[in-house]
């Protein structure tokens, strides 16, 4: 959706100076296409989700109203398939962060071999993170299992957050949870080992914790 200030002057060529030629609306990360004319949803071409173009809305919303509001940021977008059991991912992919020439461990852990996902005889569920080497900064995860939109909210947090998974080793995951799988993959204070595998790993074989 694009919205026009009113009494702006329309820019020379295109009535409006915008390409009418173009898939999406080019935006800046305010939302701001052209002067005078923001755009914001499916139409910027960004990521094709619902909260998403709300993300968008409210700064649009704060542009008209001339009120301070952060920028647009995309490095940590919810993806949810409401399928059975749910697939749920946030920011980065493991092949895409390796195209994009991050130095990176990736951490897989199968859900039924989490308290959780046992009891529930979770059997095609997996927990993977993407974390930056060396900073522990988590880029990206992946989570399928039952529920996992849900579980994808503290990923979620993480990656937007930027947080070390040093930092989510060390917090305290209520038992028996799907997101305390999430402290089980990553080895947290007395939730098992890790599965830690190095930059050569290029497989998705789901690799248990020993
Ligand atoms: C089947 C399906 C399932 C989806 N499921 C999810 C989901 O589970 N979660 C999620 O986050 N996203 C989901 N999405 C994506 C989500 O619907 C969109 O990302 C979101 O609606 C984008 O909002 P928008 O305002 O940009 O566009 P829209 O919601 O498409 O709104 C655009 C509006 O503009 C109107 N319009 C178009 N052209 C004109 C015109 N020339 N003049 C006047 N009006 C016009 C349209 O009729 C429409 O009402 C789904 C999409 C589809 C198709």
């Amino acid at each position: 959706m694009a919205v026009e200030a009113e009494n702006e002057a329309p820019v020379d060529g295109d009535p409006v100076g915008l390409d009418a030629a173009a898939s999406f609306i080019a935006v800046d990360d305010r939302m701001r296409a052209t002067d005078g004319i923001w755009a914001m949803g499916d139409v910027t071409g960004k990521a094709m989700f619902t909260h998403v173009a709300l993300h968008q809305s409210a700064i649009v919303a704060a542009a008209l109203l001339g009120v301070d509001h952060p920028p647009a940021s995309y490095h940590a977008v919810p993806r949810v398939t409401f399928t059975d059991p749910e697939v749920a991912a946030v920011g980065i992919s493991e092949a895409a962060a390796r195209a994009a020439g991050h130095d990176i461990v990736v951490v897989v852990k199968q859900l039924s071999a989490t308290f959780r996902g046992w009891l529930h005889r979770a059997g095609h569920g997996i927990i993977k993170l993407v974390a930056e080497r060396g900073t522990g900064t988590l880029l990206g995860a992946t989570v399928v299992g039952p529920g996992c939109g849900e579980v994808l909210g503290m990923l979620t947090l993480a990656v937007h957050a930027r947080l070390p998974l040093s930092a989510m080793r060390n917090m305290i995951y209520a038992f028996p949870t799907f997101h305390g799988g999430v402290g089980e993959a990553i080895g947290a204070s007395g939730r098992g080992l890790s599965t830690v595998i190095d930059p050569e790993y290029r497989g998705h074989e789901v690799l248990d914790s020993a």
